[in-house]
C-alpha cells in the first residue's frame, strides 16, 4: 500500500488493479489517511481555509436526476437573492473573517451575464483583499471571460463523473458530458483557479467510474476538488437510492490529495450531513477547506440539494467560533487569508 501511495504522490499512473486495491482493497485505511495528511502538510501545513458560501438562487433550468433543485421538482419553494442581499452576506462574512466568497446557485435564467458581472465587480471593489469564487454551472465561454475580467478568481464546476456513459445515467439527454468537459477546459484556459469534483456512491457508480474520476483528476489537474457522498432527495428520481458511504468518500478524498498534493480540497457539507464527524475526518484524510453557509438564514432551508442538508451549527457562518474549535481539536488551524492554491506547474 505504501508503495502505491508513494507512486501516486510522485505523479505516477497506476494500473486498474492498483486503483481497485486502493479504492476497495482490504488494508488499513488509517494508513492511507495518514499518508494523505502528511502530503497535505507538506504544502499547506496545518492551514484550513474558510469560504463563505452564498447560495444565490434555487431556480435551475437543469434537470440533474440526483438534485433536489432540479427544474422538474415542483414541490420546493424557490428563491433568488437580490444584489443587496448578496452584498449584505459579504459584509457579514467579511466581519466574521471570510476572505473568499463563493456565489453558488442553480442555472437561473434570470442571472444575465451583466448582472453577475456587476455583482462580481461590486464585491471586488468593496473587498479587494477577497477572492470571489463562482459556481453557476455551464455558461458560454464569453460569460466566463467577462466574469473573469470583472475580477472573479475561481470557478467550481464538478465534472460529476468522468465516465461518459455514467454521466448519461445521472443527467437528461440535453445535458452532455462533452459540454461539461468543454466548460471545464474553457474555465482553465481563461485563467480561473478551476474546481472539478464528483459524488461518491451516486446511482450506477462502480469502482470503474471512480477509477475514471481519479484518472481524470490526474490528467486535468484542477486547482480544487469537491468530493461528497451522494445523498438522496425525496423528490427526485433517485429518492430510493442509498447515500454514499462515509468511508468510501474519505478514501476518495485521501486519494485525490495524493494525486494532487497542491489542490484545495473541501471537507464538504454533504460529508458533514451524513456523519457528525464527517468534516473533521475529511480534514484528517487530506482536505484543507471548509465552506460554512453564509446565505441569509431565512432561505437556507430552501437550497435543498438533498435531504437533511446541514446548514446550522458549524455548517453556518455564525457557528465559526465552534468550527474554529473543532478544527483546532482535529490538529489544524483556521487561516484568515484568501487561501489560494499553491502554484501548480
Ligand atoms: N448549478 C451549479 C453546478 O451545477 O455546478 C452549482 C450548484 S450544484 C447544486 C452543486 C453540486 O451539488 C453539484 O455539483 C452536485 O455534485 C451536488 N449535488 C447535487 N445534488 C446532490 C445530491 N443529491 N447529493 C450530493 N450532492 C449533490
Amino acid at each position: 500500500m505504501t508503495d502505491l501511495t508513494d507512486r501516486l504522490a510522485a505523479g505516477e499512473e497506476l494500473s486498474d488493479d492498483e486503483w481497485r486495491f486502493l479504492i476497495e482493497g482490504d488494508y488499513e485505511k488509517q494508513l492511507l489517511f495518514y499518508r494523505a495528511d502528511e502530503v497535505r502538510r507538506q504544502y499547506y501545513g496545518t492551514d484550513v481555509y474558510i469560504r463563505g458560501l452564498i447560495e444565490i438562487s434555487s431556480y435551475c433550468r437543469n434537470d440533474c436526476l440526483y438534485c433536489g433543485i432540479r427544474r422538474s421538482n415542483a414541490n420546493i419553494s424557490r428563491y433568488r437573492l437580490a444584489e443587496e442581499e448578496i452584498l449584505a452576506c459579504c459584509k457579514q462574512g467579511y466581519e466574521l473573517g471570510f476572505r473568499t466568497f463563493v456565489l453558488q446557485g442553480g442555472e437561473d435564467a434570470h442571472h444575465t451575464t451583466a448582472w453577475v458581472e456587476e455583482i462580481v465587480s461590486h464585491i471586488k471593489e468593496k473587498y479587494s483583499d477577497c477572492a470571489v469564487t463562482l459556481s453557476l454551472g455551464e455558461r458560454p465561454r464569453e460569460d466566463y471571460e467577462i466574469w473573469y475580467q470583472a475580477g472573479a478568481d475561481r470557478y467550481l464546476l464538478r465534472h460529476e463523473t468522468a465516465s461518459r456513459s455514467h454521466y448519461g445515467k445521472l443527467h437528461p439527454q440535453e445535458q452532455t458530458y462533452l459540454r461539461r468537459m468543454e466548460c471545464l477546459r474553457n474555465l482553465r484556459e481563461i485563467g480561473y483557479q478551476t474546481g472539478a469534483g464528483f459524488m461518491v456512491g451516486s446511482p450506477f457508480q462502480r469502482t470503474e467510474e471512480l477509477i475514471a474520476d481519479m484518472r481524470f483528476l490526474q490528467e486535468f489537474r484542477p486547482h480544487m476538488v469537491g468530493i461528497g457522498p451522494f445523498i438522496p432527495h425525496h423528490d427526485t428520481p433517485f429518492a430510493g437510492y442509498p447515500a454514499g458511504s462515509l468511508q468510501r468518500t474519505l478514501i476518495m478524498v485521501a486519494l485525490s490529495r495524493l494525486a494532487l498534493p497542491k489542490a484545495l480540497i473541501p471537507a464538504t457539507t454533504a460529508l458533514g450531513t451524513i456523519h457528525p464527524q464527517g468534516r473533521e475526518l475529511a480534514l484528517k484524510a487530506g482536505a484543507n477547506v471548509v465552506m460554512p453557509n453564509l446565505s441569509p438564514v431565512n432561505v437556507r432551508g430552501q437550497y435543498s440539494l438533498y435531504d437533511n442538508k446541514a446548514c446550522t451549527g458549524q455548517e453556518a457562518a455564525e457557528g465559526l467560533a465552534a468550527l474554529r474549535e473543532s478544527v483546532v481539536a482535529a490538529g489544524y488551524r483556521v487561516a484568515v487569508s484568501r487561501g489560494d492554491a499553491v502554484q501548480t506547474e
